[in-house]
C-alpha cells in the first residue's frame, strides 16, 4: 500500500493514504514542492495553453535545423506556418524506432545560430539497431535543466519519502543507458536523498570495477535503504537470494520497479518477501520510462497510471496501429511522444513500441492533470509490439540478431529463444538461449567467440550458446518452417 511521508517539525514521519487532500499536505510539507509551480495541478485548458506556443516554437526550431523532420514535412507538402497548435500534429506521419535508429544523427538538432545550452551535455544510447549499433540519444546542457525538472517532479509525484537513503540497482551498462544515470541523479534532484549504488553489470576484465549482487544485499541492509530503484525482475532475485540469507530488510519503504511491466503478483511477491524481511507494508511501483523521455512517468500509488510528470517538455498520445489517429482516452493503441522544448535529439510522434492506453482525466489519487497511463491488460500498462521484444528490462530488435547470426561463418541453421531462468516461475529473469547447428569441420569454439561479440555489439547481452543437431531446431518432418525466434516466456497479465 503507497503511502505518502509527511515530515513533522521533530523529523518524524506521519503516514497518510494517497488522497487528493493528503498530496496537497505532504507538497505543503516541503519547502521546494509548495514553491514548485507545477503544472501537473494546472487546468487541462491552462496545460494546454501552455502546451500550444512550445509546440509552435520547437517547430521553429525544427524547421530552423532538424534534417530528417524538414525532409518529412517537404515530402509530405507541410509548409512552414502549417503546424503551430497540438491540434496540427495528426498532419505530421509518425515516427518509427527504425527510422531514428537509421540515422540518429539527422534527428540532432542543428540550430543555425547555437548558444552555449546548445552544447551537448550527455549522451544515453538505446539498444539495438538496424546496423547493430547500439542508437545515440543526444541532451543539450538547455535539455539536460529540463530533465533535472522531470525527476525533481517525479520524485514529488512518487511521494518518495524526503531525506531517504536510496538503493541504485541499476546495472552499469558497457553503454550508458537511463536506468543507472538516471537513478544517479534521483540523489541530485530528490529533497535530502541520499543515494547508494550497487555497481552491478557485466564486468570489464581490464578495469575490475562492477560489482555483485552480493554487494549490493550488504550496501541495502548495512545503509539501511529505503528506496530502491532497478530493474524489476532484477530487484525480484535479488530479494529472493536476501531472503534465503535471512536478511534484514526493515528499511525498505519504497520500490520503483523500471524497465518492464511488473503486474500485480509479482508486486504482491516482492512485497509479501520485503515483509518477511522485516519491511512495513513497502510499495511497489511500477514507473514507465524510456530512452527518449530521458525519465520515467511514475504512479502516485499502485495502479494509479503512469503520470506525465512533466507536460511542459512531453506531449503523449495514443494512436491507432492502422491508420496512426489518436485514438479516445481509454482506448488501446500505440503509445506515442512528442517531444515540446528539446535541442539535442528531437522526435515528434515517435512510436516507442508498446501498446497501452491514456487517459486526460484528473487523477482521482492525487488531483493531477497532464495525461496518464491506465491499464490496458490484466495489471499491466503496457504489451510489446512484434517490432522489438523486452529481454531483461531492454527493448531489443531480434531482427538484428538473426542477421548476425545468419551472416556467421559455420552456422547451419539456429534458433534464438527468450525464456526464463525458471519457466514455473513467471517472475524470474529473462534468459537469452541460441542454439546453433554448425556445419561440420568449424571451429565451434571460434565461433562462440564470434557471436558472442556480435550479440554484445546488437543487443548487448550475453547468451547461453548451444551447439546442437540440426534435427533439435528444424525438424521438416514435423515443422514446415524454421522457427528460428522463440518466446517462451509465460504471458503477464
Ligand atoms: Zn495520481
Amino acid at each position: 500500500m503507497s503511502v505518502l511521508y509527511i515530515r513533522q517539525s521533530d523529523g518524524s514521519f506521519e503516514k497518510v493514504p494517497v488522497t487528493p487532500e493528503n498530496t496537497q499536505r505532504y507538497i505543503q510539507s516541503v519547502d521546494l514542492y509548495r514553491e514548485d509551480d507545477d503544472p501537473m495541478f494546472w487546468s487541462k485548458d491552462k496545460i494546454r495553453d501552455m502546451q500550444d506556443p512550445l509546440f509552435k516554437r520547437q517547430m521553429e526550431w525544427v524547421w530552423d535545423g532538424h534534417d530528417f523532420y524538414k525532409s518529412l514535412f517537404k515530402e509530405n507538402g507541410i509548409e512552414p506556418g502549417d503546424l503551430t497548435t497540438l491540434d496540427d500534429l495528426e498532419k505530421i506521419p509518425l515516427t518509427y524506432k527504425k527510422d531514428y535508429m537509421a540515422d540518429p544523427d539527422a534527428f540532432k538538432l542543428k540550430p543555425s545560430e547555437p548558444t552555449i545550452l546548445d552544447w551537448i551535455f550527455e549522451v544515453t544510447y538505446t539498444t539495438g539497431s538496424t546496423t547493430g549499433v547500439p542508437t545515440p540519444f543526444w541532451s543539450t546542457i538547455h535539455d539536460e535543466h529540463g530533465i533535472w525538472q522531470l525527476l525533481f517532479r517525479g520524485i514529488k509525484l512518487g511521494g518518495f519519502p524526503p531525506y531517504a537513503r536510496v538503493m541504485n540497482l541499476f546495472p552499469v551498462g558497457p553503454v550508458p543507458h537511463i536506468g543507472f544515470f538516471r537513478a544517479r541523479d534521483i540523489g541530485m534532484w530528490g529533497v535530502g536523498c541520499l543515494n547508494m549504488y550497487g555497481c552491478t553489470g557485466m564486468p570489464n576484465a581490464e578495469f575490475p570495477v562492477h560489482r555483485s549482487m552480493d554487494y549490493a544485499i550488504d550496501l541495502i541492509e548495512s545503509g539501511k535503504a529505503e528506496v530502491w530503484l532497478g530493474i524489476a525482475s532484477f530487484m525480484r532475485r535479488l530479494l529472493m537470494k536476501a531472503e534465503q540469507e535471512g536478511r534484514d530488510f526493515s528499511s525498505v519503504k519504497h520500490v520503483q520497479a523500471l524497465g518492464e511491466a511488473c503486474p500485480q503478483a509479482m508486486r504482491d511477491d516482492m512485497r509479501n518477501r520485503l515483509k518477511n524481511m522485516g519491511a512495513e507494508d513497502p510499495f511497489i511501483s511500477n514507473s514507465y520510462g524510456f530512452t527518449e523521455m530521458q525519465g520515467a512517468m511514475p504512479e502516485c500509488t499502485e495502479f494509479s497510471g503512469c503520470h506525465n510528470p512533466s507536460p511542459n517538455l512531453y506531449f503523449f498520445e495514443v494512436v491507432d496501429e492502422e491508420t496512426g489517429k489518436r485514438v479516445a482516452d481509454g482506448e488501446r493503441g500505440l503509445f506515442c511522444i512528442t517531444h515540446l522544448n528539446r535541442r539535442g535529439t528531437v522526435l515528434l510522434r515517435y512510436v516507442i513500441g508498446d501498446i497501452g492506453a491514456m487517459t486526460n482525466e484528473t487523477c482521482p489519487h492525487c488531483g493531477r492533470n497532464g495525461g496518464r497511463t491506465v491499464i490496458a491488460v490484466g495489471s499491466t500498462y503496457a504489451t510489446r509490439t512484434a517490432e522489438l521484444v523486452k529481454l531483461k528490462g531492454t527493448l531489443i530488435n531480434p531482427e538484428i540478431m538473426r542477421d548476425g547470426l545468419a551472416n556467421t561463418p559455420g552456422v547451419q541453421e539456429y534458433q534464438i529463444i527468450f525464456t526464463k531462468k525458471d519457466l514455473e516461475d513467471p517472475y524470474s529473469l529473462d534468459d537469452l538461449i541460441v542454439k546453433i547447428a554448425p556445419e561440420d569441420g568449424f571451429d565451434t569454439k571460434k565461433m562462440e567467440t564470434e557471436i558472442q561479440t556480435k550479440l554484445m555489439t546488437a543487443v548487448e547481452m550475453r547468451a547461453k550458446i548451444e551447439f546442437v543437431s540440426m534435427e533439435e531446431i528444424f525438424d521438416p518432418t514435423v515443422a514446415l518452417k524454421a522457427y528460428r525466434v522463440l518466446d517462451l516466456r509465460p504471458k503477464l497479465d
